[in-house]
This record gives C-alpha cells, structure tokens and sequence, in this order.
C-alpha cells in the first residue's frame, strides 16, 4: 500500500494478509534474577490475526507481553516487527495489562483516555488537531462507547473499562494490541462482546496477542496459540496447539 492513513494502518479483511506486517521472536529468553521465566522462545505472527498465550500460572505469559510491550528488557534474543527491532517502533504497540494492575480509581473520563492514544502523535501537552478529534471520536464510536464519553473510568463496569482502554489503542493506531487476559472477570455477554471486537480488529489488519486461560473458549476466539511453560512447548493453530499431548506437558513439573 501506498497512500497516507493505508499506509500506516494494514487494513484488509481476515483473509488478506500483508505478509511484511509481522512480528517475528527470535530465541529470545528473559527473565527478573538469575533464572529466565522465558527461555529460547521463538515465534512468528502476521497482521490480521489473533493470538492466544496459553499456559499454567507462572509459565511466562504477562512476561512475554511485558517483553513485547518493551517494559521488561530481554537478555538475549531478537524481537523483530517488519525485520526492524521492534523497540524502535513502540507507535506500533498498545498494551492493556491485567486488570489489576491498572489505576481505577484515577479520574479521568473516558474521552481523556482515549485521547491518551494521541499523545505519542502531538505529545502530552500538544492541542488535539481536528484530525486527531477525528481519529478519538472514530474509536469511540466503534467500541460503542459514545454515550460513556464524560464519564470517569472507575464508574464503569469491568467490559466497558476494557472497552475504553481498546478505543485507546484504537487512536493510538496501533498494529499491534498486547492484552493481558482480557477476558478476566467479563461475563458472559461482555465475553461474547469482547472477542468479537477482537476478531474484528484482527480482521482489520491488526495483530492480537492476549493471554488466555480458558481453553474452553480460546478456539473460538483465537486462531493461533502459543502454549508456554516458561519454554515454549507448542504453536501453531489452536486446535494443533491444545492437543491432551501439548497440555500435558504443561503440568510436568518443571
Ligand atoms: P503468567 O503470566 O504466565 O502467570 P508470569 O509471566 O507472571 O507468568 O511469571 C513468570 C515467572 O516470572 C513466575 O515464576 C513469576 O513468579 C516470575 N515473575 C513474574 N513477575 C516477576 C517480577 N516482577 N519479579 C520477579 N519475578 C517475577
Ligand atoms: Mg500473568
């Protein structure tokens, strides 16, 4: 693609791939003290799919996401995105993390959220340009959240939280959406909701990593999935990947 706004953000439908929009992890091991919590993890994921990170409590998966979001440095290996670092594209990146690890309580409306997608593009104190109103008035319109928008987050409910921090992501233009299990503390009607959202950003053209421990519902919801336990013990198509074999190989003592 050639031309301004196509250029930035790979659109296209589920089926159309833009094969130089992919992340590739080469080995890469990380870690906190003397032991690796990811050791020699190797992947590939392109635009316009969703992947899950499957494994038991412990096995690697909010490390692997803190990796790609470039807040955990790695001690060896190489994440590429387009076959560039992927740390010098952190544009390209959006990052939810666990529930609880995010602020509620700060006042802040929903607007002002998601206007915070735009600061890497004017900058934190810069004035919103009418194109970036725009873009912020596009992704709360397609995450439905138009009549939430001078509310302050910690009075919304948990899926409309997480509905905020996607329409973000969504004027931040991100390719890539890092999400840490997402689907935590939804009901059953915010589930539904969420994972069709998913599968319609990844439609788009986005790339969708998330963690996921429910093995139930991720073949719906997911098209690949990465099964760790702090090695990567499979990947590949959720159902080739959420074999008894593959699972039962994640509860083997370490
Ligand atoms: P998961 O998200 O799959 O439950 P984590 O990535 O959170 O797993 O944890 C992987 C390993 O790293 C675990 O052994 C965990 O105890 C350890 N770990 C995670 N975060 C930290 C941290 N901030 N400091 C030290 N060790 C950590
Ligand atoms: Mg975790």
């Amino acid at each position: 693609m050639v031309n301004g706004q196509q250029d930035h953000i790979c659109w296209g439908g589920g089926h159309h791939h833009h094969p130089h929009h992919h992340l590739v992890l080469r080995r890469v091991t990380a870690g906190y003290g003397a032991e690796p919590a990811l050791h020699d993890i190797s992947f590939e994921a392109a635009c316009g799919s969703t992947l899950a990170l499957i494994g038991p409590n412990g096995a690697g998966k909010s490390t692997l996401l803190n990796a790609l979001a470039g807040l955990l440095p790695i001690w060896s290996g190489d994440i590429l995105w387009n076959n560039t670092p992927l740390a010098a594209h952190m544009n390209e990146i959006a990052y939810l993390p666990q529930r609880n690890e995010v602020d509620w309580q700060f006042p802040i409306t929903v607007r002002q959220l998601v206007e915070m997608g735009r600061y890497p593009s004017v900058g934190m104190w810069g004035a919103m340009r009418p194109h970036d109103k725009e873009i912020v008035d596009k992704a709360i319109c397609t995450l439905g959240l138009q009549d939430l928008q001078n509310r302050q987050i910690g009075a919304l409910s948990g899926g409309q939280q997480q509905r905020c921090f996607l329409a973000r992501a969504l004027a931040q233009e991100a390719h890539i959406l890092l999400l840490d299990e997402p689907f935590t503390g939804l009901d059953v009607p915010g589930s539904e909701a969420l994972a069709e959202l998913l599968r319609t950003l990844a439609g788009e053209g986005r790339l969708v990593i998330a963690s996921h421990h429910d093995l139930a519902t991720a073949p719906q919801i997911f098209d690949q999935a990465l099964l760790l336990r702090r090695e990567l013990i499979a990947a590949g198509p959720v159902a080739d990947v959420l074999t008894p074999q593959n699972l039962n190989k994640t509860s083997v003592p370490a």
